[in-house]
């Protein structure tokens, strides 16, 4: 469970304010924030990338659709949210326990589509 970052952050090993918490799963504030709203939802099962995730994970991948959309309610921005999963090395992904990004707060054109960075 603690080897990565988020595995230590789920375990109490390195401190972060959770500002949403259910049983799957908790949303953190990104510590590099590439929108001036952009949280992570960590689900609390240790699941590399998208792609690793099974069958048996289908309700879990649904629960954190529903919580993102439940945090971006809690932050205001259920209107205007954008919900990115970076899969593997290639899609710029450096901490391999599944996450979703939730970016808003700025303006999204049809040409920012592909990525945020
Ligand atoms: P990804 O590149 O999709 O794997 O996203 C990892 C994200 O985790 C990046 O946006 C980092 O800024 C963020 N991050 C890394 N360490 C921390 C941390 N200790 N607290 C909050 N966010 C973090």
């Amino acid at each position: 469970m603690s080897e990565t970052i988020f595995g230590k952050i789920l375990a109490g090993e390195i401190p972060s304010e959770f500002i949403y918490e259910d049983e799957h799963c908790v949303a953190i504030n990104d510590i590099n924030p590439q929108a001036p709203v952009h949280v992570l939802v960590i689900p609390r099962k240790a699941i590399p990338r998208l792609v690793d995730a099974a069958d048996d994970d289908r309700d879990l991948l649904g629960h954190l659709m529903l919580a993102a959309g439940k945090v971006a309610e809690q932050l205001g921005v259920a209107d205007a949210f954008r919900l990115i999963v970076n899969n593997g090395e290639g899609a710029g992904q450096t901490v391999f326990h599944l996450h979703l990004h939730i970016l808003a707060g700025r303006g999204f054109s049809e040409g920012q589509m592909a990525g945020f960075r």
